[in-house]
């Protein structure tokens, strides 16, 4: 699939990179700039810039710079064409999609194909023991067409349909629905995984009577990495918007649309993955923990509030009656009270009796509150925290204190090449600066950098300049001094000072030449009078 030039520039056009950026992290005004920590490397103090007017950010750090599209693809794990899908789909654009000439194309197709068999093996017999498992969990039919549940057959007529249908065995085996030239699930209940564009990607299957494990995921393939799916999105994801309900397994998420609440998405039993968190924040900003009422769905609860936290989501928890999961409970009593859910921190906070239990208490929250990136909030939750603990709220922050540093840029001790780049950056980010240097009849002496000061002189910005520098240091320098601008107060006396310490070196490079010249006793009149000059000025 193939997305046109065109949609690019809109979907770039329509989602300005302070927006984007700054719904994963907490951004500070610096200036024309916005200033964060760096979401790519470990640091305290942030070192990582956003240019809102060039549509770039670039760390200090760790080099990393770019626009956001490559921002999405870095931070969510996605390729280029899903950033861009993603983020047109945030703003509303439509892309039309077109065949692909992409190798997992095939893949998904096989999938498909295979999705369709299950769910015709499911359909084609209402008196098999897998339509009595339907039945007896209440799922509705148009419930098994939304989600397309399937039954995989003990017979291997997986086999014979593939090659009716002219599908590769070999790729059958490669997603890991064949084993040893054997079908892979027998006699299992089939959901099949599908992304958000309704790819399927792998399945989820389920035994028929209560032998463990009850449920089992098709092995990892090309397409399908476990810790990086979200179940339900292709179902559920226009729905998010508002506020996500998160559950743990396939059926509390079908039980809960069947029931009428559509903004669900499930982490298919494991542990939930910061991918996974990271994917959801793509959808919504608020999160409901739905899970079990049992000591290990109370513990995963707590393991999933730090990393929601961590992704900038607010997140709320319900958890259900001991012994009762989404699915029973919905069928039990038919609803789910969505306002007893309790914030993170009344569903943390617990009545403690020992000093003992209250510092390890308050470790618990200083935890949790330094994986909040965005410095506001994580003083509100501290302060609320802080006042039911009875407690200062420095010790709660203690380990998530943050201090701005400044970006310092020193002129000296820096070669020509390094001055003249950065010089070119500054140039290119400013007007001003270019009009000096053209006052000033500035001439690069790095000849390599000639053609750039010519585009720069002639009215190119610094991203124009990045599509033409292929010397990743020189775009470096460029990115870095062009975003610096900011801490410049007075621009003219900037650029004096760079054009004076480009003399200077110009001068030592000359006298180290005359020198030389000197030393061979071949020494015009006239040099040495420029010579004279030098080393007097
Ligand atoms: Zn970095």
């Amino acid at each position: 699939m193939k997305i046109s030039q065109e949609i690019i520039t809109q979907v770039k056009e329509a989602n300005p990179i302070e927006v984007v950026l700054g719904s994963y992290l907490s951004l500070k005004k610096a200036g024309k700039n916005f200033k964060a920590l760096c979401p790519f490397h470990n640091e305290k103090t942030p070192s990582f810039l956003i240019s809102p007017e060039k549509g770039i950010y670039h760390c200090f750090g760790c080099g990393k710079s770019g626009n956001v599209f490559t921002f999405m693809m870095e931070y969510n794990n996605l390729n280029f064409n899903d950033a861009v899908r993603t983020l047109a789909e945030k703003a509303g654009i439509k892309i039309q999609t077109t065949a692909s000439n992409n190798e997992n194309e095939e893949l998904y197709k096989v999938n498909e194909f295979a999705a369709e068999f299950f769910h015709s093996m499911l359909l084609r017999n209402k008196q098999s023991p897998a339509w009595s498992w339907i039945k007896s969990r209440e799922i509705k039919e148009s419930t098994i067409e939304t989600f397309m549940l399937g039954y995989a057959p003990v017979e291997p007529i997986i086999l014979e349909k593939a090659k009716a249908n002219k599908i590769n065995t070999r790729d059958l085996e490669k997603l890991g629905l064949l084993s040893n030239g054997r079908p892979a699930f027998r006699h299992k209940i089939i959901f099949p995984i599908r992304n958000r564009w309704n790819k399927v990607l792998g399945f989820g299957t389920r035994v028929l009577d209560d032998s463990e494990p009850k449920y089992i995921n098709s092995m990892e393939s090309a397409i399908f990495k476990k810790g990086n799916i979200l179940y339900g999105l292709y179902e559920t994801g226009k729905f998010l918007k508002e506020e996500a309900i998160l559950v743990e397994g396939y059926m509390d998420l079908i039980t809960l649309q069947q029931a009428g609440i559509n903004n669900v998405v499930a982490s298919m039993g494991t542990s939930l993955t910061e991918t996974q968190a990271k994917t959801l924040k793509l959808y919504t900003d608020k999160v409901t923990i739905l899970y079990d009422g049992d000591q290990s769905g109370i513990k995963a609860a707590e393991r999933a509030i730090d990393i929601l936290l961590s992704a900038s989501l607010e997140v709320k928890v319900l958890i259900l009656p001991d012994n009762e999961d989404p699915d029973s409970f919905i069928r039990k009593f038919g609803k789910i009270d969505f306002s007893k859910a309790q914030s993170f921190e009344e569903f943390k906070f617990k009545n403690c009796a020992t000093v003992e239990e209250k510092s390890a208490l308050i470790k618990n929250f200083q935890q949790t509150l330094a994986k909040i990136p965005d410095e506001i909030r994580r003083e509100l939750w501290a302060t609320e925290i802080a006042h039911k603990l009875n407690i200062n709220k420095k010790f709660l922050l203690e380990s998530s204190q943050q201090n701005l540093h400044l970006i310092k840029r020193t002129v000296n001790h820096k070669n020509m090449e390094t001055l003249e780049t950065e010089l070119l950056g500054l140039a290119s980010s400013s007007p001003k600066v270019s009009e000096l240097l053209i006052k000033d009849s500035f001439n690069p002496t790095t000849v390599e950098l000639k053609p750039f000061f010519d585009m720069v002189y002639n009215g190119a910005k610094c991203s124009d300049l990045l599509n033409e520098i292929t010397d990743e240091n020189i775009k470096n320098i460029v990115v870095t001094a062009g975003l610096s601008l900011e801490n410049m107060e007075d621009l003219e006396k900037m650029v004096e000072g760079y054009i004076n310490s480009i003399n200077k070196i110009k001068k030592n490079i000359r006298k180290d030449e005359i020198r030389k010249i000197i030393e061979k006793g071949t020494v015009s009149e006239e040099t040495l009078r420029e010579y004279q000059q030098l080393i007097n000025s």
